[in-house]
């Protein structure tokens, strides 16, 4: 790095501070910053005599924005040297050592929020402030006030600073922006921009309303007397402060690197995004002894995880026909590693997120990938176009069926009912796990029976036979009996299964078990109020059933035909006997109608199927069984003649 490239390098890191510290919208990512930061660092330090004052590696923060009151620290609030990885640790586990050898570490999750200091005299919080440029920063006690994990007072009557971040839980996170994309208003890039712009607004109800949570990681000045940090956070979680999710007090490298792994491995499942780790000197006065740089302590350091935000370019924006309907566009970028997984589409949530972002083809991009979400479009770069970027124009036809599409602002919707994407959608849907759990029905078979014209509906799955089967290329009789099986073992569900299995707009599993609990297959005649009035419903919720049922009835009436579900009562209802919650198959001739026989079975809470596999409990024979008798003998199923079944029946 040459000087005129040291002074761009300084300015640049600044305009990204600025951005990410004061308008919580940055223009970059982590890494971006970081391996900037770190070249000014390497200049700085073989020509300190270029060393500029506004250097980011001079202050700590940045300038505090003009909207708030300024109130000072009562001590000094820092920020972190960080290290990258292993060979970084070892370096600074070394020169710590230098400074000290009989020292232990105690180690926790370096939270990704806001830091915020909070002041507490005569067992009051008195004030609370956001770090700012270390010694002043913005007051925002009222904002601070509203955060149920920041204790009002506390049993501790000296005067005392506790410091700590203040986070949004990435569900609440999502819930948010949810609601955000709903409302038409723009959402937040991630959870640390959430939650520091939830911390600094001006109107304390917001903040209130943005479930904020605090974490504590410090004390500031303090009368304790306790000679380990691990001592003094103990004291502060007992004075009602939450504690972190993992800690530990390590002796070694060999000992941080394993709580470091074992964070880092489970980060997506703790409830808040954590960025690393912090390593800190446990003993009080070895702290004291280290001191600190003009930045950072020489006690601590944070051990970064790998990046979950990277830049990208914006190839192609395609599209997707959910069985809704709904229109949803993807983006397919240049791929790029994230944490080891090569990312190469991302969600664009809707297109009214493309218009507000304005994001245009051969932008470049900040992608988040963060556990197994989806990984999303955060940020457009528009300080980095060149003359190369196009305006996305909003399609107006439905890319799989080509039918117009109804323009909702938000949503786009394909209307087309037999559109191909919306059927084989729904077959997979009908099909997947919290819906009727038939194997076999992936997005390959059901194209390809879509395709050949075997299935065009939900319907005609029931109509597939062995000989229609094998007409189909990949089609082996095994292949096909099983398929034939398994949609024959979806009958006599329960209840819920098959209403969730309908794709109902905005009734997922839970509102089908309450609907199903609630009216089993008498659903299709419940007016809004009675829907309305059941716990957890609104009025959005029961028009899409009602809409649904008016425009489905039939197909709804059919298939309960076909998959007699069982209804919640039945199942319930029947006393203890050996068949309740039993799949029984029956064969050969009985001494009444086999319809008659089954009524009576399924009264007694059993589940009849037509086909006997290894999960079948009972099959019942009469005259001339033939082969599913065989069938049960092989798998070892238990047998049972028409007249052993009504005596077990008696008996129970
Ligand atoms: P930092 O975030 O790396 O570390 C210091 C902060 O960590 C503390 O102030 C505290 O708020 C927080 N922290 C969380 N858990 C903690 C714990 N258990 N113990 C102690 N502290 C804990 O430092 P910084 O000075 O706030 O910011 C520098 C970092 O911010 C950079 O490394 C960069 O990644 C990021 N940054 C990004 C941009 C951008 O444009 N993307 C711009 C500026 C800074």
């Amino acid at each position: 790095m040459k000087l005129n490239e040291y002074i761009k390098a300084v300015e640049l890191l600044n305009l990204y501070s600025y951005h990410y510290y004061v308008l919580d919208d940055p223009i970059t990512t982590d890494e971006v910053y970081d391996k900037l930061y770190h070249e000014v660092v390497e200049y700085e330090e073989s020509h300190k005599e270029d060393i500029l004052k506004n250097s980011p590696t001079q202050r700590v923060g940045d300038s505090v924005s003009d909207g708030f009151t300024k109130a000072s620290h009562l001590s000094r609030m820092w920020s972190l040297d960080d290290v990258f990885d292993s060979a970084d640790l070892q370096k600074w586990l070394t020169k710590t050592y230098k400074l000290d050898k009989n020292i232990s570490f105690y180690c926790e999750p370096k939270y990704d929020g806001a830091s915020l200091n909070l002041i507490y005299e005569n067992g009051e919080l008195t004030k609370g402030i956001t770090r700012g440029d270390g010694s002043v920063g913005e007051l925002i006690t009222q904002n601070v006030k509203t955060i149920r994990s920041v204790p009002l007072t506390i049993e501790h009557r000296d005067r005392i600073e506790i410091r700590g971040e203040v986070v949004i839980y990435k569900d609440e996170f999502e819930k948010i922006n949810e609601l955000r994309l709903k409302n038409g208003e723009a959402v937040f890039a991630n959870p640390r921009n959430a939650a520091a712009g939830s911390l600094r607004q001006l109107d304390s109800s917001i903040t209130a309303s943005r479930n904020l949570v605090f974490l504590p990681y410090g004390v500031g000045e303090n009368t304790l007397e306790h000679k380990l940090l691990s001592q003094k956070m103990e004291y502060i979680y007992s004075l009602g402060f939450k504690k972190p999710p993992l800690h530990a007090i390590c002796r070694n490298f060999e000992e941080i690197e394993a709580i470091y792994q074992e964070m880092n491995k489970n980060r997506d499942s703790y409830a808040m995004m954590l960025d690393g780790m912090v390593i800190k000197v446990d003993e009080i006065a070895a702290q004291i002894d280290m001191g600190y740089t003009v930045k950072n302590p020489r006690f601590s350091v944070a051990y970064k995880f790998p990046a979950v935000e990277k830049i990208t370019t914006l190839r192609e924006i395609i599209l997707q026909v959910g069985r809704s309907g709904v229109v949803t566009p993807v983006a397919v970028v240049e791929p790029t590693d994230i944490d080891g997984v090569v990312v190469e589409r991302a969600t664009l949530h809707n297109f009214d997120e493309i218009d507000r972002k304005d994001i245009r083809l051969n932008d470049k991009v900040i992608i988040l990938r963060s556990g197994d979400v989806i990984p999303k479009i955060i940020k457009v770069l528009t300080n980095q176009r060149d003359a190369t970027q196009e305006k996305y124009q909003r399609p107006s036809s439905c890319p799989v069926c080509g039918s117009e599409l109804l323009d909702e602002g938000v949503l786009l919707k394909c209307q087309n009912l037999t559109c191909e994407a919306r059927v084989i959608n729904s077959i997979i849907y009908f099909a997947s796990k919290p819906c009727l759990n038939i194997d076999g029905l992936g997005v390959k078979i059901v194209e390809a029976l879509f395709i050949s014209g075997l299935v065009k509906s939900v319907v005609d799955l029931f109509d597939l036979t062995l000989e229609k089967l094998l007409t189909l290329e990949g089609f082996k009789e095994k292949k096909a009996q099983n398929l034939l099986d398994a949609l024959e073992g979806a009958k006599g569900s329960e209840y819920w299964r098959f209403l969730n299995s309908l794709g109902i707009e905005h009734i997922g599993e839970v509102a089908s078990k309450s609907l199903s609990e609630k009216f089993g297959s008498g659903f299709i005649d419940a007016t809004k109020d009675e829907i309305v009035a059941l716990d957890g419903f609104g009025e959005e919720m029961a028009e899409s059933v009602l809409e649904f049922v008016r425009v489905n009835r039939e197909t709804i009436l059919k298939l309960q035909d076909i998959l007699r579900p069982l209804e919640p009562k039945q199942r319930e209802e029947a006393k203890e006997n050996p068949f309740k919650s039993k799949s029984v198959v029956l064969t050969g001739s009985m001494s009444e109608s086999r319809d008659v026989i089954k009524e009576m079975l399924e009264a007694h809470g059993a589940k009849v199927v037509s086909s006997v596999s290894k999960k079948t409990d009972f099959v019942i024979y009469g005259e001339d069984a033939g082969s599913k008798y065989d069938k049960a003998v092989s798998l070892g199923v238990a047998v049972l003649s028409e007249q052993e079944m009504r005596e077990k029946i008696e008996q129970a």
